[in-house]
């Protein structure tokens, strides 16, 4: 099957969860299933083939149009480090509030009711490093749009952003533009 037929075949809708009225699309499924994970993650490391402005800055360069790979926690940490090794590439992680022992930057982001902070170590990136962020799901964009400025806050380029599942009605493709969203289903 397509790869997002195939992402939609194992990921499991469940209603009224984390709160009644939301549909959580849950993708443990797809991970735990060892030829789709690695379909996935081939995927989403794979993303400047589809984006002009990261094919642009990748020009004369060789390798995917990145140099790093961030994941935003939790479930991006899966993907991303899976990234990561199959690039040869290193993985940074970009954790909620509180985690990272050393010096780091914070971005707050708003949730349905109130806001967040997520935190990257500032030796973690350096300037000019091109960056492919990944995380599990694209919703409002609002985790990523944070994940976005803490790579630029440190002077990262981000290059490409990569998500399993984008849920298009939720309009988070328009919350980080112009970056460019690549997704593997969109639903
Ligand atoms: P956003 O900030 O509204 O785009 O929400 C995206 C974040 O919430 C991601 O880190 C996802 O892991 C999580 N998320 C939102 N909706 C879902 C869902 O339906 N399934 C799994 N994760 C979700």
């Amino acid at each position: 099957p397509s790869l997002d037929a195939l992402i939609a075949d194992l990921a499991v809708d469940v209603p009224d969860f984390p709160s009644p009225g939301v549909v959580f699309r849950d993708l443990t499924p797809v991970f735990a299933d060892g030829p789709a994970f690695r379909r996935v993650v081939e995927g989403l490391a794979a993303p400047s083939l589809v984006d002009p402005r990261a094919a642009a800055l990748a020009a004369g360069g060789a390798g995917p149009g990145y140099d790093l790979v961030v994941g935003v926690e939790a479930r991006g940490f899966l993907l991303a480090a899976a990234v990561a090794l199959d690039t040869g590439l290193g993985v940074v992680p970009v954790r909620k509030a509180g985690k990272l022992p050393r010096e780091r930057l914070s971005a707050d982001y708003s949730l349905e009711y109130g806001t967040a902070t997520l935190e990257v170590h500032t030796d973690s990136i350096r300037p000019g490093q091109r960056v492919l962020v990944v995380d599990d799901v694209l919703a409002t964009g609002g985790t990523l749009a944070a994940a976005i400025t803490l790579v630029e806050g440190l002077g990262g380029i981000v290059t490409a952003v990569s998500v399993v599942v984008e849920l298009a009605a939720l309009g988070g493709r328009q919350r980080i533009a112009p970056h460019t969203v690549h997704s593997l289903w969109s639903t």
